[in-house]
């Protein structure tokens, strides 16, 4: 019987260990480290995950600076608001919610931030440090932080483990494999082409699973012991509860928990950490900010 990896304890810890920083950083520096988060539009689901975030910084002592823009919002408004945030000294990290409504350019928005700012890493030239030995990125996309700094606090061997992602994704999948690269796993990726997916996770000592498909990973596909992380979040019907449906994760919990060593719940594995390593993330780029100045 697997162990259960309790993201949501591990996330409140790191969470507590921000709150400490912050703290500190004022009594050294009297700054405080401030995180702006622009939404343009108004989806249930993003406003949903933008309340969060910024309840979690007013509980850090993360100041928040909140831009929220209509959904007819042009490209060049879009820019505008980032061009005036990257040059704010009081804003040390800016989130741009996704997904942007139709007429803006997602791409070009990310690549506006600047990189000191670029606290969910997704800015090219972040991705592109975390690719090169020696170059290390200014911050690290937060689920996959996330789904490493589990690993790494649940007391598992990252070094010479063979580690395998599904999925390939900018946010997820690929910054994954590459954090692990960097751990000294050898790493495999599958996704949606790759031949007998199985076979090749059967082989995982670590296995991340971030395709978003509803329980694609069995019991079976799994080496007994496996650490596994699920960062799939799969709306899937339910009629015994009141929304109609229930989240699940891409690995199918109740068979793989038979075979794993570690596993993470869904929900309440991976999903608190993104939040918390946001805040890491924004604490770590004040404090860079001020060690600049000083
Ligand atoms: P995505 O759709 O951008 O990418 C999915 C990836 O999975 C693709 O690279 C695709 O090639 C691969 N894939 C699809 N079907 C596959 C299959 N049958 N076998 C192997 N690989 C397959 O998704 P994403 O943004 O990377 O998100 C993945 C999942 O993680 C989603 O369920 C999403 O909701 C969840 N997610 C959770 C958090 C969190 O904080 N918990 C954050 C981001 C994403």
């Amino acid at each position: 019987q697997a162990k259960i990896i309790d993201g949501k304890k591990i996330a409140e810890s790191i969470r507590a260990e921000v709150a400490e920083g912050v703290t500190a950083l004022k009594a050294q520096t009297g700054k405080v480290p401030g995180l702006a988060v622009v939404i343009v539009g108004e989806r249930k689901d993003s406003q949903t995950y933008v309340r969060m975030k910024r309840k979690a910084c007013a509980e850090v002592g993360i100041a928040s600076f909140d831009h929220d823009l209509p959904a007819d919002t042009s490209e060049a408004e879009v820019l505008q608001v980032i061009q005036q945030l990257n040059d704010n000294p009081d804003v040390h990290g800016i989130l741009v919610q996704l997904p942007l409504p139709a007429q803006i350019n997602e791409q070009n928005i990310l690549d506006a931030i600047s990189i000191e700012k670029d606290v969910d890493g997704f800015h090219p030239m972040n991705i592109g440090r975390l690719c090169m030995k020696g170059r290390d990125p200014l911050s690290v996309p937060c689920t996959p932080k996330g789904c490493v700094e589990l690993l790494v606090r649940s007391g598992i061997t990252i070094a010479g483990k063979r580690a395998v992602v599904v999925g390939r994704s900018n946010i997820v999948g690929m910054p994954a494999a590459l954090l692990l690269i960097g751990m000294n796993a050898t790493v495999s990726i599958v996704h949606s082409r790759t031949d007998d997916p199985k076979s090749i996770v059967q082989q995982a000592d670590i296995v991340i699973a971030a395709a978003g498909r509803a329980h694609l990973v069995k019991g079976d596909w799994l080496k007994p012991g496996a650490a596994v992380i699920d960062v799939g979040t799969n709306a899937v019907d339910d009629p015994t509860k009141k929304s109609g449906y229930r989240l699940v994760g891409d690995v199918d919990f109740e068979e793989a928990k038979k075979v794993a060593g570690h596993i993470t719940p869904v929900p309440g594995g991976v999903g608190p950490m993104t939040i918390a390593m946001l805040l890491q993330n924004t604490l770590d780029s004040a404090r860079r900010s001020a060690e600049a100045q000083a």
